[in-house]
């Protein structure tokens, strides 16, 4: 069957709708959409993102085809309107849009008022009886399409504008230098200048006169959209986003509608309902006498629609009527544009609105209380980021005084959370210095999407101009970064790299602080703390754990991360690292570092009594804080040398501390010195060399319980062997294990329980799981080493050419780093193995993982099919985790009930509309449902966010102690 490319939408014929988003893109279908349920949209055309995909595999050429389709669909389009593209007197004006299946907003080309040239310009003046209005359209559309199309610098059209302000209307007006002057102050006489003045610019930068032939601006135009793909702020915004798997853009060409015909039009951008804080009230921003770009660019701040409901009530009326059918019709937050032309209003755009982390939460547990949906529809809306974002720093009040203080200036809370740094005024440099370790605030008068790179950089953004629905404001908010918008009274100079505020003067590199949440701006830097998480958290935290069927603990080493965790609703402790605490304290240094140096067994043991009671009082701290819940520890893993010095100078002042030779000291440390200490002498290898550091730990552990336990304390202890390679070790250790713990609790005379289990983070393990099952209770994933031996990659330097791997310009070899993400096809394949094995000598086998893979949304979905008991991970991970596995039980429920989601894709079959549509005034009936196509199948969003890089050596770890 032949490929259709082209897709009409109009009031009385649509051929799209909103399940066909992958074709026709974000825009396309929901405009296909709006139009099939008769709200007031201009008639257009989409041109699928297929035709994007095959013009960039084709070598940048279109499939055969498709010209003739697009002049069809113009046809019909100018049948649909009444009137002529190209037509000298009553032309058919057009606007060019891009529209990817996934939103990035502002990141692809819009070319307006397409049609325009010298005789149409003049058949709109006399058509329209606003000659005003026509130059206006025309020198908007030379620009778009001078910069859009054709590459050349939008800052000469700029340029040439605000000269033009300057000399012709400021003189005319008689204006003080300090106004500003608006682009709505310009007459005709001087917009007709403007328009020849950016036809010079066009003529010099292209060397051809501008295209005066409809057809050729649209096809220029098409092209542009389908290049601007493969522009480098579209490839950046792809990359930050992490947007994988889209193949195109599709481009939308619609018939025009002015929001620049006078004070009776404008232009708008609304959401319905706040994207901030999520409540349901109507959220935006309104230009008058304005077309589209205006808004987003933030180049005039717009009005609120509160004030668009006293200048236009008719109108605002109208609107109120559209967010009320959107929403029962998509039962989302939708996020719309929109432009009233003389009175009238028109749809241009609906889509799901991106809102904050807090917003996501309180929308998705309002919309099952007003039965819009049900609550594992609530529980796949959110999002790993939405659950981070919720923790999102805010100023500690106690600092009420430096804040009265140091207040700066105040503009408009565009994304909630604060956030401070060194002040940078470009998106480059913003990048530069993140990567350097800077936390910096970018100050833009208005940010553009070239700046995406330097705004996900940075901790903050801050501009000058713009509303609520700016670039700035829609692309922070999607990331949940801090952004304060249209402060008007900030004076930027990029020329001097400073901003001021009256007297006050901020230069690159000063540090400031911004409360997004207020608007505020703070000189310096302010502390900032974590918040409590709104209601609607707990409200479908709660939800998630009566869904999900595993257990989630948490990897902790400290009484107080243990406390953190739980509060964070972890069901116990998956991962205690010992060794983390022999660096607490000097004493537990020098203790530790005695024993490596000791040469005798005597010297060992008396070393190792040195740290037995500060180990003990560390578990007892553990299991107290953990009363109730199952706490797994870990015996000591990693090599030694990593606990002694390296440099002359602390090998001396070690020697002399313990009082042993330098000599000694020196040659031990040559001695522990190992080529590969990954694969050296490290995990339980070290406890079969020196059992008596075994017998210490288990020990203090064994002690410890039997002491909380006499307490009161509810003690459920888990003694884990780390690295273990073959039955006969693990069963060695095993053996020595019990020998020492059950003399302590006969010693005592108590009923302790206590279990005894093994990491499997080698193959070899995962491979002979059934005999190491034999020995061991439980099994725990090390993911982080299993990773690194499976892959031979070493989970320390990967760092240096992993992201080339993961790169989709570069090799593309893996679609995310196999130390955040779990490789499912090969490490995957051991951990599935390792389970099924252990559990066939063991049917109840209790199975977890402690990698750094327990906390990140697709591992976690992993470990819940394979059938693990619990994940663990560090402990603000915890409710990611939570979420995660509630969600694989909602997804696995979905693929099981297929028949239903059948039934469902049948109902949205073809469709031609019945009716004809009301008229503009919005229906207050809903409109008969015009038949539709079936719809493609909707991709699958999964979580995605990226774990942090474990890292191996102590002191790494160690930085991350609380
Ligand atoms: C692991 O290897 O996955 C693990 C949890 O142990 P560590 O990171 O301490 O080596
Ligand atoms: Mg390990």
């Amino acid at each position: 069957m032949k490929k259709k490319f082209v897709y009409f939408f109009s009031k009385t014929l649509t051929e799209g709708s909103k399940e066909m988003k992958n074709l026709l893109g974000g825009k396309g279908s929901g405009l296909a959409e709006m139009a099939s349920i008769g709200l007031p949209v201009p008639a257009g055309f989409t041109i699928t993102t297929e035709v994007c995909d095959l013009y960039y595999k084709n070598g940048r050429h279109y499939p055969a085809g498709l010209e003739k389709e697009v002049d069809e669909n113009m046809r019909r389009l100018e049948k649909e309107v009444g009137k002529k593209f190209g037509d000298a007197d009553d032309p058919l004006l057009v606007s060019v849009r891009s529209g990817a299946p996934l939103s990035m907003p502002g990141m692809m080309e819009t070319i307006l008022n397409l049609g325009l040239n010298d005789r149409s310009v003049a058949g709109l003046a006399a058509k329209t009886g606003n000659r005003r209005f026509a130059l206006d359209a025309y020198r908007r559309f030379i620009m778009m399409y001078g910069s859009t199309a054709k590459g050349i610098d939008r800052e000469e059209f700029n340029h040439a504008f605000e000269i033009l302000k300057i000399q012709r209307t400021r003189r005319r007006l008689d204006l003080p230098v300090q106004v500003k002057v608006n682009d709505t102050d310009v007459n005709e006489a001087e917009l007709e200048e403007l328009v020849s003045e950016f036809k010079a610019i066009f003529k010099r930068n292209i060397g051809k006169d501008f295209p005066q032939d409809p057809r050729e601006q649209l096809w220029g135009s098409v092209d542009a959209v389908f290049g601007s793909w493969m522009a480098e702020k579209a490839v950046t915004y792809r990359r930050v986003e992490k947007l994988k798997g889209v193949t195109g853009t599709a481009v939308n060409v619609q018939q025009m509608v002015f929001g620049n015909m006078g004070s009776k039009s404008g232009t708008g951008v609304c959401f319905t309902r706040d994207p901030n804080s999520g409540e349901n009230v109507f959220y935006g921003d309104y230009l008058v006498n304005a077309q589209g770009e205006d808004v987003v660019a933030g180049i005039r701040t717009p009005i609120k629609l509160s004030e668009f409901e006293k200048a236009d009530p008719a109108s605002y009326r109208q609107l109120v009527d559209v967010r009320r059918i959107l929403e029962k019709n998509f039962k989302d937050m939708q996020d719309m544009e929109f432009t009233v032309e003389e009175g009238r209003l028109y749809m241009l755009q609906c889509r799901t609105g991106k809102r904050s982390p807090a917003a996501s939460f309180r929308i998705a547990v309002d919309m099952v209380a007003e039965k819009l949906i049900r609550r594992e529809e609530a529980i796949l809306r959110i999002k790993d980021k939405d659950i981070e974002g919720i923790f999102y720093p805010v100023i500690d009040p106690a600092q009420k005084e430096e804040m009265r203080k140091n207040f700066l200036v105040s503009g408009i809370d565009a994304v909630p959370g604060a956030a401070s740094g060194r002040v940078v005024f470009n998106a480059k440099e913003a990048e530069a210095e993140a990567a350097r370790g800077e936390k910096v605030i970018l100050v833009r008068k208005e940010t553009s999407p070239e700046d995406v790179g330097g705004m996900h950089a940075a901790q903050g953004i801050l501009t000058a101009t713009g509303g609520k629905t700016s670039h700035a404001a829609v692309v922070a908010r999607g990331w949940g970064k801090c952004c304060i918008v249209g402060c008007e009274n900030l004076n930027i100079n990029y020329d001097k790299e400073e901003m001021s505020v009256g007297d006050v003067v901020v230069r690159k590199g000063d540090e400031i602080t911004l409360n997004g949440s207020t608007g505020q701006v703070f000189l310096g830097s302010l502390r900032l703390i974590k918040p409590e998480p709104p209601a609607s958290f707990k409200n479908l935290m709660g939800w998630v754990d009566q869904t999900r069927a595993i257990k989630v603990r948490t990897n902790a080493d400290t009484p107080y991360d243990a406390a953190k965790a739980v509060e964070l609703g972890a069901e116990g402790i998956g991962l205690c690292r010992t060794e983390h605490m022999f660096f607490d304290t000097e004493e537990r240094r020098l203790a530790i570092q005695e024993m490596i140096v000791a040469d005798t067994l005597e010297g060992r043991i008396s070393a190792l009594n040195k740290l037995l009671p500060y180990q003990k009082e560390d578990f007892k701290g553990i299991f107290k804080a953990m009363d109730g819940l199952p706490v797994t520890i870990r015996l000591i893993d990693p090599p030694l040398h990593e606990f002694v010095p390296h440099t002359e100078e602390k090998q001396r002042k070690l020697a002399e501390d313990i009082g042993v030779p330098y000599e000694k000291i020196r040659y031990r440390v040559e001695q522990l010195h190992e080529a590969n200490p990954m694969l050296g002498h490290r995990g339980c290898r070290l406890t079969i060399t020196y059992p008596e550091i075994l017998d210490m730990q288990v020990r203090a552990i064994i002690e410890a319980a039997c002491e909380c336990a006499s307490a009161g304390i509810k003690v459920l202890p888990e003694i884990m062997i780390p690295l273990t390679i073959d039955k006969k070790e693990l069963q060695i250790l095993e053996m020595r294990t019990r020998q020492v713990a059950d003399a302590i609790i006969q010693q005592r005379n108590m009923k302790l329980k206590y279990m005894v289990g093994t990491m499997i983070e080698v193959p070899r393990a995962a491979l002979l799981a059934d005999q190491i099952a034999e020995v061991a209770e439980f099994f725990s994933f090390g993911t982080n080493d299993l990773t690194q031996m499976t892959m031979g990659i070493s989970r320390d330097d990967a760092g240096k050419f992993l992201p080339d791997y993961v790169d989709e310009k570069k090799a593309g070899v893996f679609a995310e780093d196999p130390f955040q993400s779990l490789d499912q096809a090969g490490v995957g394949m051991l951990v599935r193995m390792g389970i099924e094995k252990g559990r066939r000598t063991k049917p109840d086998l209790k199975v977890g993982i402690c990698g750094e893979h327990g906390g990140e949304a697709k591992s976690v979905e992993f470990c819940c099919r394979v059938g693990m008991n619990y994940v663990s991970c560090s402990p603000f991970r915890v409710p990611i985790a939570r979420l995660a596995a509630a969600q694989a039980v909602i997804k696995d429920r979905l693929q099981a009930a297929p028949a239903k989601k059948i039934k469902k894709a049948k109902k949205a079959a073809p469709r031609k509309r019945q009716k004809p549509a009301k008229k503009a005034r919005i229906l207050k009936k809903k409109p008969a449902r015009i038949q539709r196509k079936k719809a493609p199948a909707r991709k699958s969003k999964a979580a995605k966010k990226a774990a942090r890089i474990p890292r191996k050596t102590i002191r790494a770890r160690k930085t991350k102690r609380k």
